[in-house]
């Protein structure tokens, strides 16, 4: 594959005023103007499955079975429920003859700015939302997954309308010229310390931002879980995408007594997925380069250099491999514990008590997903009502993100603003107070 090519830098304020002038044409008003839009992203989609899988897989080596259908029942919510989602909101009348009602304004421009670890679904689904309030769109798909930036180029300039969707591909360079200019949404997915570059860029302007960040997601354990369900969920997505997701369990936190029956079930899930040989596994998923894997090699030296890895721990740089791995005897003070793991290696953390586990939470930044694994109701609203994160779910992992009826979003340093269904509707529009008053009285 020939690589990405860069948008020149000095074409970029352009592509940006243009998009603004289209959306000063209002054409992007009418509901059925919007519905021309996400029929044609959902045709995209559709129509090129095939192409999108396997672009997919190049950069990641898993399948599309998660990434695709989630941007198509997306678009279609969008469709089906246009009318409903974007209707006005009647507020209380001052007056008898007042009609007073809450509009939901397209704002203007947005740019997305999206991540390699699901690199269609985070600038699709954003995409999606952006047109279904009726706005032009910039997309800036990630540099790290470049067979997917590369397609995604190819089929927005042949699916979407050019004077809507515009697509700006870059690095560092032109995604500063980007933030230079004005819009009047960003909304950015990807790491904290970038989140932290697109909001003071957004502020020159005050542009409003949604910022989709990552962090550090606990699963607390508690002996009232199903510990055998608790361990495959948490198994399973501990190795989906090969632990490059914001919202995977980064650490566990149980009691000392479940930690033996959670480690080997856990080993059971991962052999039973992959086989006992994993490298070997040809659908095993891969770290995205080779930054990333240095990184990741970094920590594994670390929990190996104090003999606390129980299970897995090795790696192949060549490959982009990092094995299933987990950390016990893990004290928070440990190299590990401090940034978001992002790969497959899970640490236990003891915690002989609930208030303890919540003791724990709070002393990081807030989560963008908490997971707890208990059957009992005082357990979960003890957790619920003393611990912030932007969702949590009990006896399950990152499900909330398949529920459009939901808001996604983080709190504090996981992010800010939410998308999906209405709420990206309402992330993506003014709400706007509208007041008739008769000129008769
Ligand atoms: P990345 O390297 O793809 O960067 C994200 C985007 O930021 C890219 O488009 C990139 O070009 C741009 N960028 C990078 N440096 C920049 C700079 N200096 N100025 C302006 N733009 C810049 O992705 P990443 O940051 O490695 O993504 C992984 C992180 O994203 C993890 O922390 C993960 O938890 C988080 N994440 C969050 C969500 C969510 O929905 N909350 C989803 C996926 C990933």
């Amino acid at each position: 594959m020939t690589a990405i090519e860069f948008t020149p830098v000095h074409s970029i304020p352009k592509i940006v005023a243009d998009s603004r002038a289209t959306f000063l044409t209002h054409r992007t008003q009418s509901l059925e103007f919007r519905k021309q839009q996400l029929r044609a992203l959902l045709r995209m989609l559709e129509e090129n499955a095939d192409d999108l899988t396997a672009a997919i897989k190049a950069d990641l080596n898993r399948s599309a079975d998660f990434e695709i259908p989630t941007c198509i029942r997306a678009t279609k919510d969008f469709i089906d429920n246009l009318e409903k989602y974007t209707q006005n909101q009647k507020g209380t009348n001052v007056l008898d003859h007042d009609d007073s009602y809450v509009r939901l304004s397209p704002l203007g421009t947005v740019l997305v700015i999206g991540a390699w670890n699901f690199p269609i679904m985070l600038v699709l689904e954003p995409l999606a939302g952006a047109l279904a309030a009726g706005n032009t769109v910039i997309l800036k798909p990630s540099e790290n997954s470049e067979h997917s930036a590369k397609l995604l180029t190819r089929l927005v300039e042949k699916y979407m309308d050019p004077t809507i969707v515009s697509i700006i591909n870059g690095a560092v360079e032109e995604t500063t010229v980007l933030l230079e200019q004005r819009f009047d949404h960003i909304i950015y997915t990807g790491n904290t310390m970038v989140g932290r570059i697109v909001m003071q860029a957004a502020a020159k302007h005050l542009t409003p931002v949604t910022l989709e960040l990552g962090g550090k997601c606990p699963a607390i354990i508690t002996s009232k879980a199903d510990i055998a369900k608790a361990a495959q969920k948490i198994a399973g997505w501990k190795v989906a995408n090969c632990g490059q997701i914001c919202l995977t369990v980064d650490y566990i936190l149980c009691p000392k007594d479940l930690q033996e029956p959670l480690i080997q079930t856990i080993i059971g899930t991962w052999q039973h997925m992959f086989g006992a040989n994993i490298k070997d596994n040809k659908s095993y998923p891969k770290i995205i380069n080779k930054r990333q894997h240095t990184r990741l090699e970094g920590l594994l030296k670390a929990v190996k250099a104090e003999n606390k890895v129980v299970y897995g721990g090795n790696s192949d740089a060549e490959n982009l491999y990092i094995e299933p791995t987990i950390v016990t005897e893990v004290s928070l003070k440990d190299t590990i514990m401090q940034d978001e793991i992002f790969g497959p290696i899970l640490p236990i953390v003891t915690s002989e008590s609930l208030a303890e586990s919540i003791n724990i939470i709070n002393s990081g930044e807030h989560p963008l997903g908490l997971y707890l694994f208990s059957e009992d109701k005082h357990e979960v609203e003890e957790v619920l009502s003393k611990t912030r994160s932007g969702a949590a779910i009990v006896n399950d992992v990152a499900s909330h993100f398949l529920n459009h009826s939901l808001p996604f979003g983080g709190v504090g340093n996981s992010g800010m603003g939410r998308y999906h269904g209405k709420y990206s509707i309402e992330a993506f529009s003014h709400q706007r107070a509208v007041m008739v008053r008769s000129s008769h009285l």
